[in-house]
């Protein structure tokens, strides 16, 4: 079973919403390294939150989540595409004990959101400091901060499985009778979710147990997958860029050049031929362009 990100609207309000369940493409990503318990619990929360967000957006191309802190996670990074694929890894250099917290994992953290247009173009970034003691905490607050419209999260993964919802409140329309109350009353009932739901109803439990009152418009389900953007014409492009000398020195060292794809863990190898190809095209101007 793929897993599934569900929207929805609040009826008569400028309230949306989107729940997704993770869990083929969480416990994909979980297989890549060992994590230990709270590391995978952030990094699954993350995840959720990039699928998430990245339905809100209109673009073509990819959503990307950093955290960067000096120690012990050093680096968290998930990423969705607009063609709802995601990936993601963590990397750190401490033992971490099982009990650390939101803010034990990340010392001087900040949360890095870019947006990167398909086939280049202007990229897009801001940075806010790690903020509250959770993830959704964080958000909610760069959500505040920025110009971004008000946009609440709760978020939950285990091994198995991470879920989360996403309210957001949209500019208000001349059509739609907005006021705060609209948007209270959904935060109010979304609030009353609680962990334990999160990871084991199934979606449409969830939305009839939290607005059963109200008159909910929910769209057709959108399928998300683990795909990871790497390939060889990347790795190519990776070696093109170091320039022939050192493609060489480095096949005359060791034969040929190996990459490992961290987030995951595919292996490339590009050999003496690999290389004489790749230097020989690179000499002769390109008959088609790629994009
Ligand atoms: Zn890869």
């Amino acid at each position: 079973m793929p897993d599934k990100l569900q929207r929805f609207l609040i009826d008569n309000t400028n309230v949306r919403g989107e729940l997704v369940q993770l869990e083929q493409a969480w416990q994909m990503m979980q297989a890549t390294a060992d994590y230990p318990a709270p590391i995978r619990k952030v990094l699954g929360e993350a995840l959720t939150a990039i699928s998430l967000l990245a339905t809100t957006l209109k673009f073509n191309g990819s959503l990307i989540l950093q955290i960067h802190a000096t120690a012990p996670v050093h680096m968290l990074v998930v990423q969705a595409t607009s063609d709802h694929t995601v990936r993601g890894l963590a990397r750190w250099n401490e033992d971490i004990p099982d009990n650390a917290d939101f803010q034990d994992l990340f010392r001087e953290g900040r949360i890095i959101i870019s947006v990167e247009p398909k086939g280049g173009g202007e990229r897009y970034q801001s940075i806010v400091e790690l903020q509250g003691n959770s993830l959704a905490d964080s958000l909610a607050r760069y959500f505040e901060q920025s110009e971004q419209l008000p946009t609440r999260l709760w978020l939950v993964a285990d091994e198995q499985k991470a879920t989360g919802l996403l309210l957001q409140r949209l500019p208000e329309t001349d059509s739609l009778e907005t006021n705060d109350d609209n948007w209270e009353r959904a935060l109010a009932l979304s609030s009353t979710i609680t962990d334990e739901e999160l990871l084991t109803l199934e979606m449409e439990t969830i939305l009839k147990r939290l607005y059963h009152e109200e008159e909910l418009r929910v769209f057709e389900q959108e399928e998300i997958t683990f795909k990871c953007q790497c390939s060889q014409q990347k790795i190519e492009k990776m070696v093109i860029s170091l320039g022939v000398d050192e493609a060489e020195d480095i096949i005359a060292k060791h034969g040929s050049i190996d990459v490992d794809c961290e987030f995951c863990n595919s292996h490339y190898m590009i050999n003496k031929v690999d290389v004489k190809r790749l230097f020989s095209e690179t000499n002769t101007p390109p008959t088609n362009s790629i994009h």
